[in-house]
């Protein structure tokens, strides 16, 4: 007989073992889907029915069922209720992603789920469960095409409409509602028309989001027109060409070996990950290209479809349910063969991959910061390793994990490229040091030294980027008498200050009031204005610009931030204003860090390059590094040379030295003592187990007798090895109305981290009121 394991789609840990069912022999009971690894299928679960994911089946003797199974209590699959939607392997992922992340096993097999979601059991008002299907799915067009009849057909004089359809007609086939739109009504005139055989109706898919001709659709998305332009392969430089055969004989170890891609902004990565994925092509084999969302352009995206046409899909979250349903299926299909995405589009249905691109490895938004929380690089090298595919990750700031992995583990290649493609020098960075500006009288937020560099390069026409560096840093009012500073009351941080409107909000949960004209806590008239947002920086930028020679009014300034790319497409709006302009600043967050392309631009400047420094975190040096590093390489591209201006208070700093005088070595030299001595990754493992509620005392007592009962437990396990540490309050201590506490887990990295700790959490009952939840290697500790 054959049995099915089944988990159960209800994400707890409590069913987070497959349960297992009997499959019935009776074809005639299984419904429109056959049962198979990856269906969502329709289970009896208690007095009621339920939907698993079916994520093995076994053929058993009846007398040699597997151990601790009563073949009298087994009951059968009802039907699948869908195709399959992962294969075994998949199966095998969520299982391994479940483990290493102590995440429910239903959340982790929902990643491989189509976007729109799944069929689902939905109680009624009467209290009648019943099977809902999912609102996304395929949409199909109407189209009009020549009947057996056409040729000969002549519409009556005095039928118009037929006549103009007809006519329409003999230009090519099209879709009822361009017609339509074209003549109104025209249902009556189609029928008669198919009545007489002159036309036929035809039901065709439409690809949402994908350019013109694929599938008969025709394109809807910016991105889908000029994006289309072949690229020709140009000859790769000496670096490139070794780069590229360290990655293809990584492809042919067929052991999951890892390139990691150091090249300084501008080398030419993507033209080595182009070329290796040609090769992979030809290899017969698919592969996978992660971007940073961010930075998941029509541009970036072109670039792929410029090379490998309409066989390359793509995901991510700006884009719509119905257009990533169409995606998905796509790449099921198999007729995709490349596929660019976030994160998440490592859980696509690709078959028989043979090559994940990891570009900008070291960035944080590769770690998923909800259940379950795995790092995008770790799941790909272990894809890899099962596959046979080869890992490439490409940067110009690896993350000091990576570099530690070149060095320790033998599967791991480091390549460099440390000179850009086109030979040209990379830009000089000159440091700024605030303080002494300050202290030689100057309050702007511009140095003298950034003021006239941008009054020379704006003059002669060419472009300027200004980050302003907003991890850590807002503006915020502060009574100068005693201090005050308003915040959220429902999260631990000071309220943003809004000069339009003239309000405070929280960026976390939103809260809002208007911004008091005396201190709240002494009635002092002395509220000054702290940091400062974008919108400050634009103003004072403005008044810069208009008083420089040679510059003035119509320099336009485009501003990027969380507040000007809200709408859809807005970000890609604001980057073409900037690419069309003559003379222009752009002003951004860390969002313009990276990827940007821009020929013209000469000077780049860091307004603020410290603020992420003073965050209480293991990673604000590296991060401040990296920063700066990836922004200095947005200028002098091209033919003109690029300088860059970083400003700081701490000067002396050595990430801030060292991203200014490109020597990594020097910022690893003063960075990793400090992680060897402190504890930190890469030098041993961690795990970060939040503990969250809206009740600080219930949340500071749970958190206490956790560190109590986890410590015993690893004790048990490992004996002191272990470092448990003692639970406190987060340094987010409070956001959203809930208080957060944290219990700092660290062991050596020959350890097995998930299994030991797996245990202790599986056999934890959940608790009502406040939250659990273990971050398996952290991207921060905030
Ligand atoms: P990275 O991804 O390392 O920042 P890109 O791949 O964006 O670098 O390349 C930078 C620029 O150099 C691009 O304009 C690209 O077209 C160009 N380029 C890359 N490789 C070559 C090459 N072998 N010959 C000429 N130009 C190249
Ligand atoms: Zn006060
Ligand atoms: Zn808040």
């Amino acid at each position: 007989m054959k049995l099915a394991s089944v988990i159960l789609d209800i994400p707890t840990q409590a069913l987070d073992t497959p349960y297992t069912y009997l499959v019935s022999d009776d074809p005639t009971a299984l419904g429109g889907y056959d049962i198979v690894v990856g269906c969502a299928a329709l289970v009896p679960f208690g007095p009621r029915q339920a939907i698993g994911f079916v994520v093995a089946l076994e053929e058993h003797a009846a007398d040699d069922l597997p151990a601790g199974l009563n073949l009298s209590k087994l009951k059968a699959i009802v039907r699948a209720v869908s195709p399959a939607y992962f294969d075994e392997e998949g199966a095998a992922c969520a299982q391994w992603l479940s483990e290493r992340y102590l995440a429910p096993l239903s959340s982790c097999v929902r990643l491989f789920t189509p976007p729109g979601g799944v069929p689902r059991m939905v109680r009624s008002r009467e209290g009648y469960w019943r099977l809902e299907e999912p609102t996304v799915g395929e949409v199909d067009d109407r189209w009009v095409v020549p009947g057996p009849s056409f040729a000969d057909f002549e519409p009556r004089k005095n039928a118009v409409k037929q006549g103009a359809i007809v006519e329409a007609l003999r230009a090519g086939e099209l879709r009822v509602a361009e017609l339509a739109a074209e003549l109104g009504a025209v249902s009556g005139a189609l029928k008669t028309l198919e009545g007489k055989g002159a036309v036929r109706i035809e039901r065709r898919r439409r690809m949402r989001g994908m350019p013109s001709g694929v599938s008969g659709g025709v394109g809807s998305r910016e991105e889908s027109g000029s994006s289309f332009v072949p690229s020709r392969k140009p000859l790769l430089t000496s670096g490139q060409a070794s780069a590229l055969g360290a990655v293809e004989s990584a492809c042919a170890s067929g052991n999951g070996e890892v390139v990691l891609l150091d090249g300084v902004t501008g080398s030419g990565k993507t033209e080595v990950y182009l070329q290796a994925i040609e090769a992979t092509l030809a290899a017969g084999r698919t592969a996978c290209v992660l971007v940073p969302e961010i930075s998941l352009t029509p541009q970036t995206v072109g670039r792929f479809r410029g090379r490998f046409g309409d066989t390359v899909a793509v995901m991510h979250s700006r884009m719509g349910a119905g257009e990533r349903y169409d995606q998905w299926d796509f790449i099921r299909s198999g007729a995709a063969r490349v596929v660019v995405g976030a994160r998440s589009a490592l859980f696509t249905p690709m078959r028989n991959l043979g090559l994940i691109v990891i570009d900008e490895e070291h960035e944080g938004s590769y770690k998923q910061d909800s259940a379950p929380r795995y790092h995008a690089r770790d799941v790909a090298v272990w894809m890899a390793r099962r596959s046979g595919a080869a890992v490439v990750l490409g940067s110009a700031t690896p993350s000091i994990e990576s570099l530690h992995a070149c060095a320790k583990d033998e599967r791991w290649h480091q390549v460099e490229l440390p000179e850009r493609a086109n030979g040209k020098p990379m830009p000089q960075v000159q440091v700024v040091d605030m303080a002494h500006e300050f202290g030689s009288g100057s309050r702007s937020m511009f140095s003298r030294p950034l003021s006239s560099a941008l009054a020379e390069e704006l003059a002669v026409g060419h472009k300027a980027v200004l980050l302003l560096n907003q991890r850590g840093f807002a503006k915020f009012l502060l009574c100068r008498e005693c201090g005050f500073v308003p915040e959220c009351p429902s999260c631990s941080t000071s309220l943003t200050f809004h000069e339009r409107g003239n309000f405070l909000i929280c960026h976390h949960c939103g809260y809002r009031i208007a911004a008091p004209a005396t201190c709240p806590e002494c009635g002092s008239p002395y509220l000054k204005k702290f940091g400062a947002g974008t919108q400050r920086v634009e103003a004072d930028l403005r008044v810069l610009l208009d008083e420089a020679p040679g510059v003035g009014p119509d320099v336009p300034i485009v501003r990027m931030d969380a507040d000007t790319t809200g709408g859809k497409g807005s970000h890609q709006r604001l980057l073409e204003e900037f690419a069309a302009a003559d003379a222009a600043v752009l002003l951004g967050t860390q969002m313009i860090a990276k990827g940007l392309d821009f020929e013209d631009v000469t000077l780049v400047g860091v307004i603020n390059a410290d603020t992420m420094l003073k965050l209480p975190d293991y990673r604000a040096s590296e991060r401040t590094f990296a920063l700066v590093e990836q922004v200095a390489g947005r200028a002098g591209r091209a033919e003109l040379p690029g300088r860059v201006l970083v400003q700081t208070y701490e000067a002396d700093a050595a990430p801030i030295q060292a991203a200014a005088t490109y020597d990594r070595a020097l910022f690893l030299r003063d960075e990793l003592p400090k992680r060897r001595l402190l504890k930190y990754p890469p030098y041993v493992r961690m795990a970060n187990i939040l503990v969250w509620g809206k009740d600080e005392g219930a949340v500071r007592s749970l958190a206490a007798a956790l560190h109590a009962d986890l410590g015993r437990h690893v004790r048990n396990y490992v004996g002191n090895s272990w470092d448990v540490l003692a639970a406190t309050p987060c340094v987010l201590a409070k956001l959203r109305g809930t208080y957060r506490w944290h219990i700092v887990v660290k062991c050596p990295l020959e350890s097995d981290l998930s299994a030991v700790l797996l245990p202790f959490f599986r056999a934890r009952k959940p608790d009502r009121d406040v939250n659990v939840a273990v971050d398996v290697d952290p991207d921060d500790l905030l």
